[in-house]
């Protein structure tokens, strides 16, 4: 077993399809989660709810010979999550080394505003679905032997980003999932960690970033730009390393030293 390698293990990358999760539109920025995993022997699975563009990522891993499956699931949904959970047993033979609980959803709205559809959308999407699928997975994981979850949670869980309440809360549960899991799995052989990106360069924020927003919130972070994706899936391999084996149950920022400063 090597110390910097992830050769051998299995994984499954929830919201594969683009930003964190798969950045090969711009291959010069290097890989996210995906493909950062797969370059270090990994073997992935993962889900996104758009099957034409799944399709469109699973060709082209294929093109380039990465070992890489993927199933259309929508994880804001119970069923589909057990569905889910069921490919991956099949496909893995009931062993997962490696959960990362990436797919999730973002939009600016006032609390006065927000409606229960709201609430439902991104609690579920967010952090329901990180939690009932690390409840999924825990037999996998366990039957591994050496197991890892990582969940993509946010500053925004961390510090108080204005009109981002359910989804800062929907983050701050995940990071104290993190605490949780951390604590209860470690006799099983998982470790849990955490991730809390600050504003990343994805398709998800993508309407955000003209040349005054970008420039206003680099103000704010000492490294004075905003992250790519592939600053996250460094930090995501190392945590299912075993180099990372004595972390767990930390919640660690990757944003240019936003949440430290000022
Ligand atoms: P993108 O919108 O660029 O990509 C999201 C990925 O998740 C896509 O593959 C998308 O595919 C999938 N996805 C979204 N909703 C669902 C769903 N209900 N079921 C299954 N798959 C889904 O987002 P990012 O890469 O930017 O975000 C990834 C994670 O990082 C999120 O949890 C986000 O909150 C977090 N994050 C992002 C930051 C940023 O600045 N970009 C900052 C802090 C945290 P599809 O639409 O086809 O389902």
């Amino acid at each position: 077993e090597k110390r910097w390698s992830l050769r051998g293990n299995t994984a499954l990358i929830t919201g594969g399809s683009k930003g964190i999760g798969v950045l090969h539109q711009t291959k010069d920025h290097g890989y996210a989660v995906v493909e950062e995993l797969v370059m270090l022997g990994a073997t992935v699975h993962t889900c996104c709810r758009n099957e034409s563009e799944l399709n469109k990522c699973l060709q082209e891993w294929k093109d380039m010979n990465y070992p890489v499956t993927g199933s259309v699931c929508d994880v804001s949904s119970r069923v589909e999550r057990e569905k889910l959970m069921e490919d991956v047993s099949s496909i893995f033979q009931g062993k997962l080394n490696i959960l990362v609980n990436n797919a999730g959803t973002f939009y600016f709205k006032p609390v006065v505003e927000c409606t229960s559809e709201d609430y439902m959308l991104l609690m579920s999407t967010n952090f329901e679905s990180a939690f009932h699928l690390s409840q999924l997975a825990h037999p996998l994981l366990k039957a591994s032997g050496k197991g890892n979850i990582v969940h993509i949670s946010s500053i925004a869980g961390i510090k108080g980003v204005k009109n981002a309440s359910i989804y800062g809360a929907s983050k701050g549960a995940m990071n104290q999932l993190t605490k949780n899991l951390a604590c209860e799995w470690a006799k099983d052989g998982i470790r849990t960690n955490c991730i809390a990106p600050g504003a990343i360069r994805t398709p998800l924020i993508q309407h955000l970033l003209t040349k005054e927003f970008e420039a206003q919130v680099s103000m704010g972070i000492p490294l004075e730009r905003i992250g790519e994706p592939n600053e996250v899936a460094s930090l995501a391999a190392f945590l299912c390393m075993p180099a990372a084996s004595y972390i767990t149950g930390q919640v660690i920022c990757a944003d240019g030293g936003q949440t430290i400063s000022g």
